[in-house]
């Protein structure tokens, strides 16, 4: 079998601190693999400027001056981490036989992608990056995320645990995903609905090897909420069942009225502004309710998504 022609994605955000080691560091794993023919000679690195405002893009252009194999994308504002490599996965998808994602600061272990390679020759079209031990996380960031994929599985939502966006997608799976033109991508929940053939590569999440995160408070709450709203209308299902239990409840309520009411142990205008009180609140939560449900129908429609993806055709 010739040599698959791969290529790694970096995401690269204010990262002027971290390419001096990441770039050599990816550059020599990739001339490692190449020279014992895991890949192609054509295979490359592409460096994702996510409109980078310090040096970023000048350090990525210098490299491609001195080695060809590094490539290089830059997007003309700070689109956020799931668009640019949505960006470069779009920009490599016809140019190679599959693509890795790896954050630039490589906290998740370069030394995966030989691995995932592997499992990609063996037939899968996902191989998915896990993190084995997250102890280099903040502790934040550790209980944050694990009451966020919690909320997700009450939710209904499918999760691969400890994954994040280290992962090496085929030429079929990148050509499934291009499918998806939706505007707020989630990347996890799109891969793992998509239901392809996948495997798993495990590795210890490491320290940043320089530079400070550059997920905000502001974009890691925009990645959550994407997280669940892009999936699943649920949360709004949930208000219109709140608004029937409420009504349900003002029944039995009404009944204590009416009861209190004849039992002559109330002040005037008690029973009255009780009984809209509960009825009318009920009313307003199955209102939205219902609103939103439809709205939630008018959201999942609008974004277009491929109802089928042709896996075989026999001819
Ligand atoms: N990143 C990006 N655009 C952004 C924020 C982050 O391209 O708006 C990149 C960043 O350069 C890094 C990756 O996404 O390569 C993950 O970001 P970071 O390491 O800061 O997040 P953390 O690991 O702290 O969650
Ligand atoms: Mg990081």
């Amino acid at each position: 079998m010739e040599a698959p022609v791969i290529s790694v994605i970096v995401p690269c955000y204010n990262e002027q601190q971290v390419l001096p080691f990441a770039i050599p560091k990816l550059l020599s794993q990739l001339k490692m693999m190449i020279e014992n023919n895991t890949v192609s000679n054509n295979s490359f690195i592409l460096c994702c400027d996510d409109g980078s405002n310090d040096n970023t893009w000048q350090l990525i252009e210098q490299y491609h001056i001195i080695d060809s194999h590094i490539k290089g994308l830059s997007l003309n504002s700070n689109r956020g981490h799931q668009n640019v490599l949505m960006a470069g996965i779009m920009h490599v998808k016809d140019k190679c036989d599959a693509a890795i994602t790896i954050d630039a600061d490589l906290q998740d272990d370069p030394d995966a992608i030989v691995q995932m390679i592997e499992e990609f020759k063996h037939g899968s079209e996902v191989v998915y990056g896990i993190r084995q031990s997250r102890r280099a996380d903040s502790l934040i960031k550790r209980i944050t995320s694990k009451c966020y994929y919690s909320m997700q599985k009450l939710f209904g939502l499918e999760s691969v645990a400890n994954h994040a966006d280290c992962r090496l997608l085929s030429r079929y799976a990148m050509e499934c995903l291009s499918q998806y033109s939706e505007q707020n991508i989630y990347l996890r929940g799109i891969i793992a609905q998509m239901g392809l053939k996948s495997s798993k590569v495990y590795y210890n999440r490491l320290a940043r090897i320089a530079g400070k995160s550059k997920y905000t408070i502001g974009k890691m709450l925009d990645l959550a909420i994407d997280g669940i709203t892009s999936f699943t209308s649920r949360p709004l299902r949930i208000i219109f069942i709140t608004g029937l239990l409420l009504l349900l409840l003002d029944i039995i309520m009404s009944i204590y009225v009416f009861l209190s009411y004849f039992g002559h142990n109330v002040i005037p205008g008690w029973t009255s502004l009780m009984l809209s009180l509960w009825f009318l609140g009920s009313l307003i939560l199955i209102g939205i309710g219902v609103v939103g449900e439809y709205v939630g129908k008018i959201y999942v429609e609008v974004k277009h998504r491929p109802r089928y993806q042709i896996k075989q055709v026999l001819e």
